[in-house]
């Protein structure tokens, strides 16, 4: 007794007793405490790293975003991150992220905000000129081919299967033969 005593004392005078309290307050303060947890995928890359995001209703009726980390029950990445997934967050949170469609014309040195519905009507009337004006309908050989090779597609890493079918589908039908994927560059 008398050496667990003065052990106690010991650590007391280490100053324990007063970590002991801090730490008590730090937990009874944590950001995510009653937070709600949704599971996510990472956007950005192939590799499909799951995440959870805890969020939290606000009494002006809004959602606050408040932590996005690895998901430790995820076989795919246990809990891990890279550098880029573990940004996550600050494709909701960033003030500098991209809120709307950006058109920079040829030869001009500055970015215009557009509507998505403005942007949608240029990219098709863009798709349909270039198609008409590169549409290849027979190869040197004489062989039909049919194809577009005026027009490129580059797909997002964050395709789901189902998108990337669709997508695959949708350019083949226009014709395109060269079609590339964000997680192979
Ligand atoms: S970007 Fe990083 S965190 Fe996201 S899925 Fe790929 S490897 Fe995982």
């Amino acid at each position: 007794m008398g050496v667990a005593g003065a052990g106690a004392l010991a650590a007391s005078g280490l100053g324990f007793d007063d970590a002991l309290a801090k730490s008590t307050q730090i937990k009874q303060k944590l950001r995510i405490e009653g937070a709600k947890e949704l599971h996510s995928v990472c956007p950005y890359c192939a590799v499909g790293c799951s995440l959870v995001a805890y969020t939290r209703a606000k009494s002006n009726g809004t959602t606050e975003l408040l932590q996005i980390e690895g998901d430790p029950d995820s076989p795919v990445n246990e809990g891990r991150l890279c550098p880029k997934g573990a940004t996550a967050m600050q494709l909701a949170v960033s003030p500098r992220r991209v809120e709307s469609p950006l058109y920079r014309a040829a030869g001009a040195t500055r970015w215009q905000k557009m509507s998505w519905d403005e942007m949608l009507d240029k990219i098709a009337k863009n798709i349909k000129s270039s198609r008409d004006a590169t549409f290849v309908t027979t190869d040197g050989n004489g062989n039909t081919v049919n194809r577009t090779e005026g027009i490129a597609f580059a797909g997002g890493a964050a395709f789901s299967s189902e998108e990337g079918y669709f997508a695959t589908k949708l350019m083949r039908g226009l014709g395109l033969v060269h079609l590339e994927q964000q997680a192979r560059v």
